[in-house]
């Protein structure tokens, strides 16, 4: 699990009422800066707890940390089955769910083209096609065996990588330990998966900002006012690395073995589920436009969830969910109309 803390996808603004009784906390866990703002109710003794809990589920979950519980899966690929715990089992049935509906856009066995390419470590490189084909023979999601205790990668080779789904994970879990402690509001910051938890005091909205991929580090594109919820955006636009001035970003499309190049660029997904929009952004950010339409359907009809979603393209377009409308707009004046998608 590679997490970077430069993965800031939104901004924030946050207007809640706050008398300021303990500042807001920030600390690097799973890779990511990490921040929790609980407000009026936050306290030394529910930060503690939420860090604490946030290491615990780096040191389960990371897919470089060699005691993990994913490394110690990954080393037994094609050798037995490997005995880990209920977390780990739902999070990767979840991942495997994602990979079927998203007929495997999102999969959890992304391991070895993650790291073949290397994105943002010190062997990043485009590799060769003989060696993409070799990894893709590897990112095998039906190869995955689920049993009641236990994980069986079934080939050799095979690993698994949940970067694209853990911080969502982590975020529900967060929100868990603020429901616990009776927390009224608050925002969770995990390196852009954010969720936006219980109400302002002044009953107004959440208002929270999608970066410009063009220009990540100044104002934010669109602004989004929303109530409780997770707000979840993949981008091509944070770590990458370039080569002939071609960028190759961290996101792979299983079908190609390359750095997806679907014509989406942020894409951003709003639902109750920090697990589901996670899953959901990486996926639609590698199908693109149209086929993100019919997966978000499906996943609909499967899950019953709530699902809203925010994607801007290439050339500017922006496209969103017909829910989104008079909630999402231009930052600044913009020319370009967003086109709502019932
Ligand atoms: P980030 O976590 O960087 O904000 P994502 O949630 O989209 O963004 O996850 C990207 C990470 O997911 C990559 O760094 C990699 O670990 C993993 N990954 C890359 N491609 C895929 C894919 N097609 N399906 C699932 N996970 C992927
Ligand atoms: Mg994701």
């Amino acid at each position: 699990m590679k997490f970077v803390s430069r993965l800031c996808l939104v901004f924030i603004f946050l207007f809640a009422s706050c008398s300021g009784k303990i500042e807001p906390r920030t600390q690097t866990a799973m890779d990511t800066v990490c921040t929790v703002n609980a407000f009026e109710d936050g306290t030394k003794k529910l930060y503690d707890e939420i860090f604490e809990r946030l290491a615990q589920i780096e040191k389960k979950f990371s897919a470089t940390l060699p005691d993990s519980e994913i490394s110690r899966i990954n080393s037994m690929a094609g050798i037995s089955a490997v005995k880990t715990n209920e977390e780990v089992l739902n999070v990767l049935d979840f991942a495997l769910k994602t990979a079927w509906i998203s007929d495997g856009a999102f999969t959890p066995a992304a391991g070895p083209l993650v790291d073949l390419w290397g994105i943002n470590t010190d062997h990043q490189k485009i590799p060769s096609q003989a060696q993409i084909n070799n990894a893709l023979e590897l990112v095998d999601f039906g190869c995955v065996g689920l049993s009641r205790d236990s994980v069986f990668l079934r080939k050799a080779g095979m690993k698994i990588n949940l970067g694209g789904i853990v911080k969502g994970f982590a975020a529900d879990e967060v929100c868990k330990i603020l429901k616990m402690h009776g927390v009224k509001k608050a925002v969770v910051d995990l390196g852009g998966n954010i969720y936006v938890y219980g109400k302002k005091s002044d009953g107004s909205k959440w208002t929270v900002g999608i970066k410009n991929p063009e220009s990540p580090s100044s104002a934010p594109l669109l602004r989004l006012c929303i109530n409780e919820n997770s707000v979840v955006t993949s981008g091509s636009y944070e770590r990458y690395f370039e080569s002939n001035g071609k960028r190759y970003h961290h996101i792979f499309d299983p079908a190609t073995g390359f750095p997806a190049d679907s014509g989406i660029v942020s894409a951003t997904v709003i639902s109750p589920s920090s697990i589901a929009s996670d899953a959901l952004s990486t996926a639609t950010f590698v199908l693109g436009v149209e086929k993100s339409f019919k997966l978000l359907d499906k996943f609909k009809k499967e899950f019953g969830s709530d699902i809203s979603f925010v994607f801007v393209c290439k050339y500017g377009s922006v496209f969103a969910s017909a829910d989104l409308k008079g909630s999402l707009e231009f930052v600044q004046d913009d020319s370009r109309k967003i086109v709502f998608v019932p």
